[in-house]
This record gives structure tokens, C-alpha cells and sequence, in this order.
């Protein structure tokens, strides 16, 4: 009954490492997707994490019963409070509804599942380029995707001028889909004064905010500066949804860990919304699981911990900036032609590069670097050892 089934295409970022593992030469290097290696070229799980794990072993009150179909109280507690703040006045005023989701990708899918029962408008306003899963998991969850401009090829920076003039033109109470911090795939993020003026056009044109917060504390290596845009959205005092992950910030990827957050006008709404998030969840997959959850929660209630997390989180923060000085370092000793002062200033995980397809098949065929075909290379990938096969790599791209 399935022999017409025909062969779906790998995914574009996942599909990467499915070459990469295929590829038997010792020289292969997986810049593509985008999670943490430490320097010597190895997954990194956090010291604090480990420590947390270790008390919950220990802790013979610990059952592995069924959360609630929200999750973890008290993680969806302390998530909100990390990314609004302890004192956002939402939070006091008991505004908003957290429900504990599966990562990011949950997160923004029962956040567009929501909004396509109980929301007035189905166009979801996506930047160009964004995330390579945002217009799927939008799509599927019965949005209708748009976009707005955001990446301006030309000066590797920010098009404000086409992002205003979008969204000015898109139809009153659309939604809108804003990076928090550290812009996947382009490392570039608006200014201060930018997300000023990006909150007031939005708030004028009643347009709703669908957060994605899946690098806090990586940008910048400060959470409460990586949360900036996020916090000038709830001081206004107007609704918006929040997509938070723990993958990154954590190192917590394959726990998927992470947390829906609806910030609404008051606390009567918030529950009312807070019961229909269950009516979404309990059929999807009934209630989320446990360990990740009770990690973060772990970390997170702790002053010890989480101080120590923040440690850890600057430390990784910091080695991805440093990569990025060391990259444009080399390929300036090298001359290799072009600017490529972009590498310094775009911020988070990721280089936009700007090599193009070709670039990027040529390298991999030579160099065996393995990247998504847009160029985009993940900075915590690199290490002193793999760097200069990187810099070889990009200066013969553009060269030959
Ligand atoms: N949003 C963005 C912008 C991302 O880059 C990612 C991860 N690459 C996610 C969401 C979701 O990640 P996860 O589901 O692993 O938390």
C-alpha cells in the first residue's frame, strides 16, 4: 500500500550532517548545524548541567510520573522569569500563560496551532532569511506564511528600510516573527533605536509579536542583554508570544526543553488561554517530558547554579567571538579578497558568509567543509585546528 510513497529530499540543515557522516575522510569538518563543540572539537555538556543531573539522581523523592499537560510548574515559573525579567510588571501582574513545550520547534508550533484556533488573522510575517523550519512549522500548524524583508545581501547588514516598508504595507493585526537576539542564518540583529522603532510600528499597526528566543545568553553572553528586545515589548504593556529553547543556552539539544510563553492583558485571559493551550497540547503528544525540564528547573531555582551557568554560557559565547576574530584575522594575513568585516560584526552562532552555492559545493568537494548551501557556517563549529582549513577553503573559493 506504501509503493507509491516517493523519496522526500533530506532536510536542508539536518541533511548537511547526513553528508557529513558519509564523508570517510579524516579532514571533514561540519560547520552546519548549529550546535555547540568546544575546542578541541566535542559536544560540550555543561558542568552545571551534570551537577543537576547528579541531585536529581539522588533525590529519592524523584518519581518518573506524567507531568501535567503543561509541564513543570515551576520550570514554566522560572523560564518566564528569565526571559521578561523578575520584575516585568506581566509577570507580577499574573499576565502571562507558560506552558512547557518540546524546545524551540515545539514552542513556535503550539504557539501557531493556538493562534490558528483563537486569532483573528492567519498571515505570520517571517524574515528573509530566517530559520530554514520557521515557514513549515507555521504552514503546518495552519498559519499563512508572509515575508518581510530583513538581510540586505549588498551591505551584509540589516535592510531596516525594506523591514519598515513591509510591515507598514502588511495587513492590520498580522503576526510577526522576530528573532529575539542573534538572527539565524544572518548573525545581524537590529539596533536598540531599531527595535524601538520596530516596537512602535508594530504596536500601531496592531501588529502581534511571535518572539523566537533560541540564543539567549550565546549573542551577547548575557541573558538580560540578549532578552533587550524581548522586555521592550512587555513594557508596553501589549500581548505577544514568546518561543523560548534551552538547546543552545544549555547544551540541553536532545532533551528538547523549552517553554511557550503568552503574554496577555490580564491574569483572567492568561487562563482562559492557558486552557486552551492544553486543548492543543493533550492531542499532539498529552504532556511533555520530565528530565530536561527538571535540569533547567534545577539550575534555575539554585543562586550557586545559576550563577555557574552564566559561567559557562559567557564562556562558550566567548570562544564563538573569539573564532570570529581569528577567522577574519586569518583570511586578512591571507588577502583574500573582499571585505570580510561581516564575520566580526554579525553576533551569535552563525556567519552569514555571503559565498554562494557554488562556493559552498566547491568547498566541500576540496575541503570536505560541510555547510548549508546559503553560506552559512556555524562559528561554534571551529576550533584552532580546523580554522586555517577554513580560511584555505574560502580563499580558494573566492579565487579560483
Ligand atoms: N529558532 C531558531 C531561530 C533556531 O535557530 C532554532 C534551532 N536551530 C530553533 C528555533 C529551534 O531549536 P530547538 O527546537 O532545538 O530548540
Amino acid at each position: 500500500v506504501f509503493a507509491n510513497v516517493v523519496q522526500a529530499p533530506e532536510d536542508p540543515i539536518l541533511g548537511v550532517t547526513v553528508a557529513y557522516n558519509k564523508d570517510p575522510s579524516p579532514l571533514k569538518v561540519n560547520l552546519g548545524v548549529g550546535a555547540y563543540r568546544t575546542e578541541e572539537g566535542k559536544p560540550l555538556v555543561l558542568n552545571v548541567v551534570k551537577k543537576a543531573e547528579q541531585s536529581l539522581i539522588n533525590d529519592p523523592s524523584r518519581f518518573k510520573e506524567y507531568l501535567p499537560i503543561t509541564g513543570l510548574a515551576e520550570f514554566n515559573k522560572l523560564s518566564a522569569k528569565l526571559i521578561f525579567g523578575a520584575d516585568s510588571p506581566a509577570i507580577q501582574e499574573n499576565r502571562v500563560a507558560t506552558v512547557q513545550c518540546l524546545s524551540g520547534t515545539g514552542s513556535l508550533r503550539v504557539g501557531g496551532e493556538f493562534l490558528a484556533k483563537h486569532y483573528h488573522e492567519r498571515s505570520i510575517y517571517i524574515p528573509v532569511p530566517t530559520w530554514g523550519n520557521h515557514p513549515k512549522v507555521f504552514m503546518m500548524a495552519g498559519l499563512k506564511p508572509m515575508s518581510y524583508r530583513y538581510y540586505d545581501p549588498s551591505t551584509r547588514g540589516l535592510d531596516f528600510q525594506g523591514l519598515v516598508e513591509d510591515l507598514s504595507a502588511a495587513p492590520e493585526g498580522s503576526i510577526v516573527l522576530l528573532h529575539a537576539c542573534a538572527h539565524n542564518p544572518t548573525g545581524v540583529d537590529p539596533t536598540p533605536e531599531q527595535w524601538e522603532q520596530i516596537r512602535q510600528l508594530l504596536r500601531s499597526r496592531s501588529l502581534l509579536p511571535f518572539f523566537d528566543s533560541a540564543y539567549q545568553g550565546f549573542a551577547s553572553g548575557s541573558l538580560d542583554k540578549d532578552a533587550h528586545s524581548v522586555r521592550l515589548f512587555v513594557a508596553d504593556g501589549g500581548e505577544l508570544l514568546m518561543a523560548q529553547s534551552y538547546a543552545k543556552n544549555m547544551g540541553l539539544y536532545g532533551e528538547r526543553v523549552g517553554a511557550l510563553s503568552i503574554v496577555c492583558k490580564s491574569a483572567d485571559v492568561a487562563g482562559k488561554v492557558e486552557s486552551q493551550l492544553k486543548l492543543v497540547i493533550r492531542p499532539m503528544y498529552s504532556n511533555p517530558p520530565l528530565h530536561g525540564a527538571s535540569i533547567v528547573a534545577t539550575i534555575l531555582r539554585s543562586p550557586e547554579l545559576y550563577h555557574e551557568w552564566t559561567v559557562e554560557l559567557k564562556a562558550m559565547a566567548d570562544r564563538i567571538i573569539s573564532m570570529r576574530q581569528e577567522l577574519f584575522n586569518a583570511l586578512q594575513a591571507k588577502g583574500t579578497p573582499g571585505d570580510w568585516s561581516h564575520i566580526i560584526k554579525q553576533i551569535g552562532m552563525f556567519t552569514f558568509t555571503g559565498l554562494n552555492k557554488e562556493q559552498v559545493a566547491f568547498m566541500t568537494r576540496e575541503y570536505h567543509i560541510y555547510m548549508t548551501s546559503d553560506g552559512r557556517i556555524s562559528m561554534a563549529g571551529l576550533n584552532s585546528k580546523n580554522l586555517p582549513q577554513l580560511a584555505d577553503a574560502i580563499h580558494a573559493a573566492v579565487t579560483t
